[in-house]
């Protein structure tokens, strides 16, 4: 991943990752293909450039449009709760935003597909990703709520915005032993995982989250 014109802080910012990586480690992400594709992608490239420097912290960020990328340890975290140490075909993920968590997917998975409601941040995300040279995510502009049909079944879903309740197309479209990860509830959020077994699903409920919300049709 190079040839950005934002990539000449690179050592430094490989070194910041490693301080990432270590943190991530005491809270108790351990899928070391996880950490390991946490290490590769270059956070600080996925926001505005005034923001850099806080880029590696345990924060959320702004990315413009009142939008916000998820912090290190939820990526991480969603991530390995989606993985559970599977190889991953497809994955589903609703609410690209900077494109960020995709592109983490993207090196645990052979092929991401990933909705965004809002036109100018596919638009920014796609340009993100053709200057990093980051082949294995598709991009789709569209409501989110009815997933992306022509690329199910999918062996993961994660959703990166916070809804009342499980939108069914997303269930419909899981493969059999998939898993969705996504924050349920509006002000309250607690964070789903939802694993299909043939026609059951198993639904467990884990930590609080707080995540912007999952919001219909396009803009
Ligand atoms: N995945 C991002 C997080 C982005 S924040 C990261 O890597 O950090 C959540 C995103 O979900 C926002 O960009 C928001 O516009 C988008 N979103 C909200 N409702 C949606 C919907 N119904 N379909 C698709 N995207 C949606």
């Amino acid at each position: 991943m190079n040839g950005s014109p934002r990539t000449g802080i690179g050592m430094t910012s490989a070194r910041t990752r490693g301080r990432m990586i270590e943190r991530l480690r005491e809270q108790k992400i351990s899928d070391a293909m996880v950490l390991a594709a946490m290490g590769v992608v270059p956070r600080h490239l996925f926001i505005d450039q005034a923001l850099e420097s806080r880029a590696y912290e345990d924060t959320a960020l702004p990315i413009g449009f009142g939008q916000t990328i998820s912090s290190p340890y939820i990526v991480a975290r969603m991530t390995e709760l989606a993985r559970n140490n599977r190889i991953l075909h497809r994955v589903l993920e609703i609410g690209t935003g900077c494109g960020y968590q995709a592109a983490v997917l993207a090196q645990v998975a052979r092929e991401v597909v990933t909705m965004e409601r809002i036109a100018a941040l596919v638009g920014q995300t796609r340009k993100r990703y053709r200057e990093l040279h980051i082949g294995n995510v598709k991009l789709k502009h569209g409501d989110g709520m009815q997933g992306f049909m022509e690329g199910a079944p999918y062996d993961a879903i994660v959703v990166a915005a916070a809804f009342a309740t499980v939108p069914e197309a997303l269930k419909a479209q899981l493969a059999d032993g998939g898993r969705l990860v996504m924050p349920l509830g509006d002000e309250q959020q607690i964070l789903l995982l939802v694993i299909r077994h043939g026609n059951e699903f198993v639904e467990e409920k884990l930590e609080s989250v707080k995540f912007v919300p999952l919001l219909p049709g396009v803009a």
